[in-house]
């Protein structure tokens, strides 16, 4: 019944799409795409039926970052939504069976990953996870934690925004990155690793003006190791992010070492945890950075894997979409 419903609305959706010769039409579009979605997303959601493309799908690692208080209700209902449709299981369960095909009949299983260690995964998503009862991993970057700093990446963005736009071209025009904060950041996880803290000491040089607010800290404070002991280990897994966040493939061959085998040493010595997993920050990797991640680590994820290769050490986590609705669409049409 949903499928003959389906092709309806894929006609309908096609037709939509030719027809976006303006703008206006192409708003329009959207609309009529969400509301010819609503009735069958809303079906999925409430488990009254799931297409063949669910049915068959792969099992799946979910990915997400910051958990701020506002997104706790909808990260709620997710959870409660994927814990009807699939079973979860910790990763090294997950990592064990990791390619072997599904045994026709078992339900599909998920893991969830949360990545970065910014310190609302502790106070925001821990609690739900434990009253669900939904296992969970924790990347974190203890060389960071170490020396309470932010991830690179969210300072940079927060500084560029600091910065008036006359600065902030300026600093743009010397350096030869685009003016707009985004690509600015993008262009910046380009460069190799020493042109880059180049160009964070440059930055932060010019807003040295720069105080975190309140809802800077709740979304970019990490969590403290004193947070990290007290998470119950039947619920969360802690693996490693790195020490420093950096892009892995910028760095040179003993800087890879490091960062895969310190970190790993360290959180295993603050925590007293067997730690035996990894994510490769931005999901960024290359050959040596691959054999380092072999040579530490059970299994990995990435969100740049293939979809196909069966490999542990680069298992595809994807984001989970933002929405109910959109989450359980998409698992139905992947
Ligand atoms: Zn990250």
């Amino acid at each position: 019944m949903i499928r003959v419903t389906y092709m309806t609305i894929r006609k309908n959706q096609r037709a939509v799409t030719t027809a976006c010769h303006s703008k206006h039409v192409c708003l329009l579009g959207m609309l009529v795409r969400k509301l010819v979605r609503a009735p069958p997303a809303v079906s999925y959601w409430l488990g009254v039926g799931q297409t063949r493309a669910f049915e068959r799908g792969d099992d799946i690692i979910f990915l997400r970052h910051g958990t701020p208080r506002r997104s706790a209700t909808l990260l709620e209902r997710q959870l409660r939504y994927l814990r009807r449709v699939f079973t979860f299981v910790p990763l090294r369960e997950f990592a064990a069976s990791f390619g072997a095909p599904r045994v026709p009949g078992r339900r599909r299983r998920a893991a969830i990953v949360f990545d970065d260690g910014v310190r609302s995964n502790v106070r925001v998503a821990y609690p739900l996870l434990r009253a669900l009862g939904i296992p969970a991993t924790f990347f974190v970057c203890p060389g960071l934690i170490e020396e309470r700093r932010w991830l690179w990446s969210h300072e940079a963005r927060r500084r560029l925004q600091f910065a008036a736009p006359s600065l902030r071209e300026e600093l743009a025009r010397e350096v030869g990155a685009p003016p707009e904060v985004e690509a600015f950041v993008h262009w910046m996880k380009q460069l190799d690793f020493r042109s880059r803290t180049r160009v964070e000491a440059m930055l932060k040089h010019a807003t040295a003006a720069f105080v975190p607010s309140e809802p800077d800290r709740e979304a970019f404070d990490l969590a403290g190791w004193d947070e990290l002991r007290a998470l119950d280990p039947a619920i969360v897994t802690v693996g490693s992010h790195t020490m420093t966040h950096p892009v892995l493939p910028s760095m040179s061959d003993g800087e890879i070492e490091a960062e895969l085998s310190d970190s790993r040493r360290m959180i295993e010595a603050k925590l007293a945890r067997p730690v035996e997993f990894f994510s490769y920050p931005n999901g960024d990797f290359d050959e040596r950075t691959l054999a380092g991640v072999r040579r530490y680590y059970r299994a990995a994820v990435t969100c740049k894997a293939e979809e196909t290769p069966a490999d542990p050490h680069l298992m595809r986590d994807v984001h989970l979409p933002r929405g109910v609705l959109s989450l359980a669409w998409k698992l139905n049409h992947p």
